[in-house]
């Protein structure tokens, strides 16, 4: 079983999503025997091609023509489209970023594939192609039948441990000579820059999550959240209450029309646990709740739950992470 992973680059370092996707491709292996390719950008330099054959891709395809292809989706489909014809890849994956979420329907309709997102887990049966898939914001499962002979899988982030599976590095170029754009399914977007909003970690990859909410009170209790993300080495999030008040920029809002997170820790102060909220980040490992209300709902969906005061909660729990940093022995 062959299969195309498209692997998204940042500023020269491959995101991590796209090391989950190798990860998940290596898995898949395991069930039926195929070469994993992996399609990459102009800008991959030798750190990348390394990167991507430790974890696992039996080869890497370089997207070649002046990054022309990579700053219009329509071509950019027309590329993966090309890519996944010439490997033979049953199977072309891609993470649920804005990025992949954009591409994957494209390619989807190019390949008269069926396509799958909200993939957390491997497929059940692949005679025919059974998979399950998180529905309703993760509240629901559906598992799904594919028919068609492609398949175009959308993976969730975080769902996947990393894995490293050295192979040799094997590479090519892949010049798909495309000069209009492929009018068939021009969507219309472009992208015309890329704009660096923070220098925080991106908050769908990150691991620690420190989110806040109404409960902060004002946008000076902000502090709170930053100083524990920063101490923790995790991203910033807030609910919709704190992102209207203009505590959290957008781009840290979570939930039902927000951002879809699901890290390995998600800290939520001040947040009551509506069900919009919830929706976007049900799908963490562990939920800390620090809250002043034992009956917030948020305790119902919390692993851990601390009933206080954020005055009086935040300034001890930081402290304590702070002694606990500076302790002989400590792990980082
Ligand atoms: C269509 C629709 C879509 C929506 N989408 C989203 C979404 O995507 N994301 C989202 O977040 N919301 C969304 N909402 C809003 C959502 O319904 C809630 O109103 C919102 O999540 C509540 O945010 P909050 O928990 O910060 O505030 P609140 O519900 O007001 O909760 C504040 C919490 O702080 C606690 N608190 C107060 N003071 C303290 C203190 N000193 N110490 C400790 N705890 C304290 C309170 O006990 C309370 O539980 C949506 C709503 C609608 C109608």
């Amino acid at each position: 079983m062959n299969i195309l992973v498209y692997i998204e680059t940042f500023e020269g370092t491959v995101r991590r999503s796209a090391l989950e996707l190798l990860s998940y491709a290596n898995d898949l292996k395991t069930l039926k025997k195929g070469i994993i390719t992996a399609l990459t950008g102009p800008e991959a330099d030798d750190g990348t091609i390394s990167c991507l054959a430790r974890y696992g891709a039996d080869k890497i395809l370089v997207l070649k023509g002046a990054g022309k292809y990579y700053s219009n989706l329509s071509l950019k489909a027309e590329s993966i489209r090309q890519a996944a014809l010439n490997e033979g890849s049953e199977i072309v994956l891609f993470t649920g970023n804005v990025a992949g979420r954009s591409l994957a329907p494209l390619v989807a309709a190019k390949l008269k594939a069926g396509m799958v997102p909200g993939i957390y887990s491997l497929p059940k049966n692949l005679e025919p192609f059974t998979i399950n898939k998180k529905v309703f914001s993760g509240k629901a499962i559906a598992t799904v039948t594919v028919h068609t002979p492609a398949k175009v899988l959308i993976l969730l982030p975080n769902s996947f441990a990393l894995k490293e599976n050295p192979v040799p590095e094997v590479k090519e170029d892949l010049d798909p000579g495309i000069t209009e754009p492929a009018t068939t399914t021009f969507t219309g977007i472009r992208i015309l820059d890329t704009v660096r909003t923070n220098d925080q970690i991106r908050l769908t990859e990150a691991g620690i999550v420190v989110s806040g909410g109404r409960g902060l009170k004002s946008r000076e209790n902000w502090r709170y959240v930053e100083e524990l993300a920063g101490l923790l080495g995790g991203a910033t999030a807030c609910s919709r209450p704190a992102y209207d008040e203009g505590w959290c920029p957008h781009d840290g809002y979570v939930g039902q029309t927000g951002k879809v997170i699901s890290p390995n820790v998600y800290l939520a102060l001040g947040i009551s646990g509506a069900v919009q909220h919830l929706a976007g980040i049900s799908s963490s490992r562990l939920i800390v709740a620090i809250n002043k209300d034992p009956d917030a709902p948020i305790f119902k969906s919390a692993d851990y739950g601390i009933i206080g005061d954020i005055q009086e909660v935040m300034p001890r729990l930081i402290e304590a992470v702070k002694n606990y940093r500076s302790a002989p022995g400590s792990t980082p």
